[in-house]
């Protein structure tokens, strides 16, 4: 299918591009790999008037560490480039190894982390062109009233499926997200509304240009584990990841999850004065299992067999992260 008629920016700075994006109020969309915009764009899902390529911005491309040790990544960042960072595979090859699993080598040299942390919701009833939608009602997502996956409900319970997020949101990231009036820095967490129709809290004019990670300790150690079919080019149907830490006797603990709800959800750091034993491992596995919410709208799996999964998935990288950090 081919796209429909859309002006085409391409900024010089980073002010520029705001400006253009909040004038042109939602009817403007930033673009950095594209990878997750074309194809809504050539379903007729999204229409924008105008593309804000991000691509000619200075600064945005580099990885670089600020005075505390901390990783600061910038946007436009390519998932090829972050995974061959030998600082970055070196200091956080759960993360490496993140960007290694999205999609294809194709996607990764040219998404950017910037975008696959804005990526939009995914539905099996949404992602569709119009043309093979046959006759369904426009759900929320489409400026509809009703949602096909969960009937009755009043919002939009599409699938955040970004495989970056929940390492990141287990390593303590923050992102600095700019605009017009000037900048600040907020926890990756409130990246995310948790409403599948808008995933993202930014409003128009408001774009994110970097991504900051705490120095981990030497005897900080982190897991990503993906369920899919295939090998390649598959969303997670369900990514965890899992970070611990071994501080003095005690040990540290969080979990992040992806697939299974409207955002990346994050069960944030729990400490134990000893070792995690296996009762505090079933009750992070518990935890898991009762927060995560994974629905008929993704096409892989049962969401029953996506839910059982998520015990046998925290469990098992609970129980690599543990014991790399007692090493
Ligand atoms: C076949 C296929 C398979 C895929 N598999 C996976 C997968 O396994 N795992 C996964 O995580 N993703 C997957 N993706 C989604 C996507 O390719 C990646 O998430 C990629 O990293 C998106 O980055 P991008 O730069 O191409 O984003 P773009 O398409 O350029 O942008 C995505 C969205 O983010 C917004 N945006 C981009 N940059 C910024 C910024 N700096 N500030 C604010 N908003 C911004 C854009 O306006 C757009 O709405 C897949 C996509 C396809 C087509
Ligand atoms: S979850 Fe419901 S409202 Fe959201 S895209 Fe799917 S069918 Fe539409």
């Amino acid at each position: 299918m081919k796209l429909a008629k859309f002006d085409y920016q391409v900024p010089r700075s980073l002010i520029e591009a705001c400006v253009l994006l909040e004038e042109m109020d939602g009817k403007a969309l930033a673009i950095a790999g594209g990878t997750d915009l074309m194809l809504p764009m050539k379903e007729r899902l999204k229409v924008p008037e105008c593309l804000v390529d991000l691509r000619a911005i200075p600064d945005l491309t580099a990885i670089s560490y600020g005075v505390q040790g901390e990783l600061q990544i910038g946007a436009l960042v390519t998932l090829r480039h972050l995974a061959s960072e030998p600082t970055v595979k070196r200091n956080y090859p759960a993360l490496a190894r993140a960007a290694l699993k999205v999609a294809t080598a194709q996607i990764q040299a040219m998404g950017t982390v910037g975008g696959n942390l804005c990526q939009d919701c995914l539905c099996l009833y949404y992602n569709q062109s119009v043309g093979s939608k046959h006759g369904l009602e426009r759900c929320h997502k489409a400026g509809g009233d009703v949602c096909h996956t969960v009937k009755g409900s009043k919002e939009c319970w599409a699938t955040y499926c970004s495989d970056l997020a929940p390492i990141l949101l287990v390593l303590g990231a923050q992102v600095k997200v700019v605009d017009s009036i000037g900048e600040k820095i907020i926890p990756l967490k409130d990246l995310y509304t948790g409403n599948g129709k808008q995933p993202q809290t930014l409003r128009p004019g408001q774009l994110v240009t970097q991504i900051i990670v705490p120095l981990q300790g030497p005897k900080s150690q982190n897991i990503y584990l993906k369920l899919r079919v295939r090998k390649t080019i598959d969303y997670p149907a369900l990514g965890v990841a899992v970070s611990a830490t071994q501080a003095g006797a005690g040990q540290k603990v969080s979990v992040g999850l992806t697939g299974v709800d409207k955002r990346p959800l994050l069960i944030e750091e729990i400490s134990r004065e000893g070792l995690f034993g296996d009762e505090e491992i079933e009750f992070l596995v518990q935890k898991a299992y009762t927060i995560a919410r994974p629905l008929n709208n993704l096409r892989d799996f049962t969401p029953k067999y996506r839910k059982d999964m998520v015990k046998v998935y925290v469990q098992s990288a609970l129980e690599q992260a543990l014991q790399l950090a007692e090493r």
